[in-house]
Order: structure tokens, then sequence, then C-alpha cells
């Protein structure tokens, strides 16, 4: 007996050890053949239906293989259906959080229940305020910098007018345009409004914006509205600005049932995202320009700098494979996208 009982306390030890890792690390095979935990990390997106942020899902799940196990759930647009995700995640001891919030100001409330549990979090594509940013130092950011994609978008318009004297239809000098927002609040649907037409400004072009309203991200409702501005300005129009490819294709459709991108009737849209549908109406020609947002880079940043997190790390550069900005963020670079570069979107 005296002998045998060193030989069961090490099997309950072992027993314990098993129990006592983390119940949501899954085991792997190394290519080296050894058996090493990958980490799981609970990821809760916005909503799912949303072009974009399909784009930003499908990059984490690519970007997991082999290195984590991803649990992706849909918000479903709702704050309080989110949180209650957070709290199942931090139940089930998930190593790492990854949040795209449905409401950005509601990322306090998440960091303080990701501190309480010491789960890191990284956010992402909807950029919490600066001051719950300093909430905790495990906390992280991924997104663009959303006054890029304004003056981009601004540019491309600049760069048309220029080139086509006929898109100031009633020679005034001033550029007429119409603009779909994106959610109100969104940093993303402020910056782009506010920056593509400063940028347009910035080039000696006066703008009046005949109408603007929010559509919410969403082609059906861009659709409808830009339907409101043809019957309220109609011909007034000399450009269409959509805070999201999705908004800029609505738009397009309405334009289409009066007339337009037939008989060399044309109107110049510009939207922001390059997704594929964008790409096909750049290439049919309905689409003036885009801007690339990275959803293959946004959604590799957020999984690897989880992983790190999970791992007990600080992400850096070395372990994440991406540049972090002020200890706590990281800025994926956006891109103008015409017909003749894009390529570059794919
Ligand atoms: C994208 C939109 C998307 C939104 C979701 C933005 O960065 O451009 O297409 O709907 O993020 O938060």
């Amino acid at each position: 007996m005296k002998k045998l009982f060193p030989v069961l306390i090490a099997g309950a030890m072992l027993f314990l050890a098993g129990c006592g890792a983390s119940p949501s690390s899954t085991p792997s095979t190394s290519s080296g053949g050894t058996v090493e935990k990958q980490p799981t990390i609970g990821v809760a997106i916005y909503k799912f239906e949303d072009t974009f942020m399909t784009g930003v899902r499908n990059a984490i799940s690519t970007a997991a293989q082999g290195k984590a196990t991803v649990d992706i759930v849909d918000s479903q647009n709702s704050q309080p259906t989110q949180n209650d995700k957070v709290d199942l995640f931090i139940n089930k001891k998930v190593n790492a959080l990854a949040i795209n919030p449905v409401d950005l100001t509601a990322a306090g409330v998440i960091i303080d229940k990701a501190k309480a549990a010491n789960t890191a979090v990284v956010f992402f594509n909807r950029e919490p305020l600066a001051n719950d940013m300093k909430k905790w130092d495990k906390v992280y950011y991924v997104g663009a910098k959303a006054e890029e994609s304004g003056i981009m978008q601004g540019q491309i318009l600049v760069d048309y007018w220029k080139s086509h004297p006929e898109m100031d239809k009633n020679k005034d000098g001033t550029m007429d345009v119409v603009i779909l927002t994106g959610e109100p609040g969104h940093q993303d649907a402020i910056a782009r409004t506010k920056y593509s037409v400063q940028a347009i400004q910035d080039a000696g072009i006066k703008v009046n914006i005949l109408a603007q309203d929010t559509a919410m991200w969403d082609r059906s409702k861009a659709q409808d509205k830009m339907a409101a501005f043809l019957g309220a300005q109609g011909e007034k129009i000399e450009a269409v600005l959509g805070n999201n490819d999705d908004m800029a294709l609505g738009a397009i459709e309405a334009l289409k049932a009066k007339g337009y991108f037939a008989n060399n009737k044309f109107m110049p849209v510009v939207g922001v995202d390059a997704t594929a549908p964008g790409v096909q109406a750049l290439k049919d020609g309905t689409l003036l320009g885009t801007v690339l947002n990275d959803a293959k880079n946004q959604g590799t940043a957020t999984l690897n700098l989880a992983v790190a997190l999970a791992k007990g790390l600080t992400p850096s550069k070395d372990n994440a494979g991406y540049d972090i900005t002020d200890g706590k963020y990281v800025w994926v670079p956006y891109k103008k996208i015409l017909k003749a570069n894009m390529a570059d979107a794919q």
C-alpha cells in the first residue's frame, strides 16, 4: 500500500490537471505530431445579415484553421442579445472574446464583464469610445480609419468631375450630391459622410447636399430612400455618395428604375467596402468607384490578436502579424478601387 500511494496521488493529479484545463480547449496535432491545446475564442457579430460583416466573419473562420476553435454567434442587431451571448461565453470559459458591438457605446459594459472574468477582449469594426478602451489593458481594437475611406470617396468624385464636365448638369460649378448614410452614431458613417464632402471641397469644388438620410447600411432601405430623393430632386442630382457598397447598390437599383445606366444616361455613384456585389457593379459599369474595406485582414488581425491574448501573450507584430498602434489598436488600410484596378479588391 505504501508503494501504491504515490502512484495513486500522481494518477489523481493527472486526472485533476485534465479537468482543470479549460473545458473549451480542444486538442490538436501540430505539424511535429505533438498534441497541443487550441484556445477557444468566443466571437459575436452584430448581425450575420450584413454583407461586409459576412466577409469579416469568413476571414475569422479561415484564419482560425489550425490555430483556434471559434464559436461565432449572431447578435441579431440587438445589444441585449449580444450581452447574453457574452455572458454565455464567459460561463463557458472561452479563452478570449472577439466582439463586433451592436452599439459601440455598450463596449464599456462588455469590458467590465470580461475584466471580472479575466478574459481578454478584441473589439472589431465598431470602435469603442476611447475612455472605454482605457478601462483595461487586455482590451484591443481592430478596424480601419474611417476618415481615410471618406477622403478616397471624395477623391473619386473629384477625378470624375474634372474629366467629365457634363457631370455638372446645371453648369453652376457646384457638385449637387445626395448621401446615403450608415447607422447613426457609427464612426464609419459619421466620418465617411464628413470627409467625402470635405475632400471634394478641398479640391476647390463647391458641394451642395441636396438630400441626406440614413439607410442603416442596408441595400433595400437605400433603394427606397434613393427613389424618394429622385422623386423630390430628380435631374438636379449630380452624384450619389453611399457610406457603403450595399447602399450604393440600392441607389443604383432606384436609378435604373428611372432609366439610368442605359442609353448613355449615367450617374456617378460611389460606395465603400469593395464587396463581391460591389466589384461586380464596377465591372458592369454602374458603380463608379468604391474603397476597399479589407475584410480579410480585419478578420485575420482580430483572430490573431485574440489567439495571442488567449495564450497570455501581449499582442505584437511578432506574435500576431500586425503593427499595434498606441498599445491597443490595429489599423488596416483602405484602398481606392475603380474598374481599372478592381483585381486589387479580390
Ligand atoms: C462597413 C459596412 C457595414 C458596417 C457594419 C462598415 O465598416 O462599411 O458595410 O455595414 O461596417 O458595422
